[in-house]
């Protein structure tokens, strides 16, 4: 498996010459006050928690709704989720898997940080993290913990390692509370964490 592939600007230990000159480009438009650092980080927090993932959640909203989308995006997720007008820029294939009673899912990049960005957005930090790419692998259940996700001792983890082929996605359980919901709604349910396996579904805050 070749892991050849863009690495987040974020991960400094192995900076491609594109990297490195936007690093070096933002350093110096911050140091002569022409872009706001918090600024910045407003809009990757965006990418990472709002906007990218909701792509993601559209996905498995409607394979909660639809058996037959389901079913396709478990034998081809790459084409499932073309249809829905998300196609990846990095030609990555996709593999989606699904939270059943007895197994649950979770996704590593135990080499670096590859993400299935098409669905997700931007990767946040915690998965770039050394400490989540190797104790995922090892201590799944302490991670989820530290999560806090507690999962019954008979459900089994799986854990998924991405590489620059193959991508997942997590299909997590479609939470009881949700049986009279239509897509829309359903979708505001779909954390990002819950499709990386780290979280759960939950139910959307409510807006005052
Ligand atoms: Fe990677």
């Amino acid at each position: 498996m070749t892991h050849d592939h863009d690495h987040n600007a974020d991960d400094h230990s192995n900076l491609s010459e594109t990297e490195t000159r936007v690093l070096a480009l933002k350093t110096v438009l911050s140091q002569k006050g022409h872009i706001d650092p918090d600024a910045l980080d407003v809009l990757i927090d965006t990418y990472q928690n709002k906007i990218g993932p909701r792509n993601g959640a559209r996905v498995v909203a409607r394979a909660w709704m639809d058996p037959a989308y389901r079913q396709w995006l478990l034998e081809d997720a790459t084409a499932a989720i073309a249809s829905l007008g998300y196609t990846g820029r990095q030609g990555e294939h996709m593999v989606a898997v699904e939270n059943t009673s007895s197994v649950h899912n979770m996704v590593v990049c135990t080499l670096c940080s590859c993400y299935p960005v098409t669905v997700l957005g931007l990767p946040p930090v915690w998965y770039k993290s050394a400490p989540y790419r190797s104790r995922a692998v090892k201590e799944p259940r302490g991670v989820l913990s530290d999560f806090g996700v507690t999962l019954l001792e008979s459900i089994a983890i799986r854990v998924w390692d991405s590489t620059a082929e193959i991508r997942y996605l997590v299909i997590p359980l479609r939470p009881a509370e949700t049986i009279h919901l239509q897509e829309d709604e359903l979708a505001a349910w779909v954390t990002r964490d819950s499709m990386i396996g780290t979280g759960l579904p939950t139910a959307p805050a409510v807006k005052p």
